[in-house]
């Protein structure tokens, strides 16, 4: 059998922020997995920075513990994890000061590729990103990543964008969405433009309407302070959920390239009609007096939103009549995150039994258990008539491609292996994000004006509002189970 791994050459990655949540539960793990798949340089180089003083051994023993996390170490021979740690060296630095930053241009190797990663507080990213300018560390093989929040809105968007162009080519920046990153997305891809037998459907003629879900069961669990300055709308539509609607409504592109996948998407978010102030519905979540929004976010009167559901519309000619009913939020019912993909009905029935004409749905799930099931109408076996029953075609590809031989690599695994061969398709574009903030900015002006958010309850499917944003069209959310 032909490997699976595609090597990437080896490389130099600078994280700022190595001792910080992000560093330690996403990227170091994912390094790890990419070694036990057999894809990590044995002599690549990560060089650990934030401004607590400890030495390259505290450090690495930071990292053993978090991988002691996500994988079974006591499992795995002592020699491969000491190899592992020994590619990590840590410098302490401080954005704001000037000290240490020879230490790191003396860690870094001249002829390897450069990484520059960004997992540190987003007032922090222009420090250094000029200070990196600055300080001679950038070649042309360099390449820097940044994470959401990449902006507040289109204004401050823009201004991220100006600042990291003034360092940085537009092709040298990627903008982690890591969602970009997971199996299941990337299979939607597959599967609309390598079969014949979706994308002749794929449009207003045939799809009724479609439906985006993240739900979290999480609250804002010691984000509040951000949290209450942000809401479900700009944390989770601007970005995940907004990539999501891209991927479901691009056209195909010419090449899977990666500008011509991004101008496809662009031109997703350039047709999305704006959505009137009836057709957004907000909510907070409530358990009791003591556990609550109000109480997690610090703010009795806030009126920001722990749920958002939307109605919207991409004019095009494709899906001219197709509504997009988008919809998150926290303290939910469960933690769901999939594209629904609602058919129409067929349009005349032979049969007497009705259950003949429910509706076709693709489910994409990216969680829990990521795969693709298509619900089919067949005949209920046995005998009595020609009786209907809707059945899942459930697309498990486990068995067919042996994937048990092969550890499926979580998101930021092939997102940071992305950006060492630098294949920029995953990530997000400076215009992408920009015109995605100026639609969400102008959702937002009718939240802050007109809404007042309606109460849930916690671990329910949301304010009765957001059911009747769909009643009222005669559609029903699928279930949070
Ligand atoms: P965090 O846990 O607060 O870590 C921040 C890191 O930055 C620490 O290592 C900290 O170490 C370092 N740091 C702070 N001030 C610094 C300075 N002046 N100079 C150099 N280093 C400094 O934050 P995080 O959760 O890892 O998040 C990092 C970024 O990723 C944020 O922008 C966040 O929004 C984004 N993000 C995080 C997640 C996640 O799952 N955590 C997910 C998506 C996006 P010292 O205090 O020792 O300097």
């Amino acid at each position: 059998m032909v490997s699976r791994i595609i090597q990437v050459p080896s490389f130099d990655l600078v994280v700022f922020g190595a001792t910080g949540d992000l560093a330690q539960r996403k990227i170091f793990p994912a390094l790890y997995g990419r070694l036990l798949a057999g894809q990590m340089p044995s002599n690549a180089k990560v060089i650990g920075i934030a401004r607590q003083d400890i030495s390259t051994n505290k450090f690495r023993m930071l990292v053993r513990k978090s991988l002691d996390v996500y994988f079974q170490l006591s499992s795995v021979s002592d020699k491969l994890i000491n190899s592992f740690l020994q590619c990590f060296v840590y410098v302490s630095v401080d954005a704001n000061s000037d000290k240490n930053w020879d230490l790191v241009r003396s860690e870094l190797r001249p002829d390897k590729i450069r990484a520059f990663y960004l997992s540190v507080a987003p007032e922090l990213f222009d420090k250094l990103a000029a200070k990196i300018f600055a300080k001679g560390l950038s070649t042309e093989n360099s390449r820097i990543v940044v994470e959401k929040p990449l902006g507040s809105n289109e204004k401050s968007a823009k201004a991220l964008n100006g600042m990291l162009r003034n360092y940085f080519k537009e092709g040298q920046i990627y903008r982690i969405d890591h969602y970009l990153g997971k199996e299941t997305v990337q299979n939607l891809m597959a599967l609309r433009f390598s079969n014949v037998l979706f994308e002749p459907l794929w449009n207003s003629k045939f799809i009724d309407h479609v439906q985006i879900t993240v739900s979290e069961k999480i609250g804002v669990q010691g984000r509040g302070a951000y949290y209450n300055k942000t809401g479900a709308l700009k944390d989770m539509v601007q970005n995940h959920i907004m990539q999501l609607l891209c991927l479901t409504a691009m056209e195909p592109p010419s090449q899977f390239v990666s500008d011509l996948v991004r101008d496809e998407k662009l031109k997703v978010i350039k047709s999305l009609g704006t959505v009137s102030e009836l057709d957004i519905v907000t909510g907070q979540y409530w358990e009791n007096s003591s556990e609550n929004f109000f109480r997690d976010v610090g703010d009795q009167n806030t009126k920001v939103e722990s749920y958002v559901a939307l109605k919207v519309s991409v004019n095009n000619l494709r899906w001219s009549g197709t509504p997009f009913y988008l919809r998150t939020g926290k303290k939910m019912r469960d933690q769901v995150s999939e594209i629904a993909i609602i058919f129409k009905e067929i349009s005349h029935s032979i049969f007497d039994d009705q259950k003949a004409k429910a509706r076709n749905k693709l489910i994409i799930r990216l969680q829990p258990n990521d795969g693709i099931t298509l619900k089919t109408n067949i005949k209920d076996p046995g005998l009595g008539g020609m009786r209907i029953t809707s059945v899942p075609l459930d697309m498990t590809f486990a068995e067919a491609l042996d994937i048990n031989r092969y550890k499926v690599a979580n998101a930021y695994e092939r997102l940071i292996m992305d950006v060492i061969r630098g294949d920029q398709t995953l990530f997000m574009r400076g215009d992408e994000v920009e015109e995605a903030w100026k639609w969400i900015d102008n959702i937002s002006r009718q939240i802050s004006s007109n809404q007042i958010p309606d109460r849930y309850a916690s671990y329910s499917s949301g304010p009765e509002s957001s059911d009747l944003l769909l009643d009222r069209d005669g559609r029903k959310w699928r279930s949070i189970k």
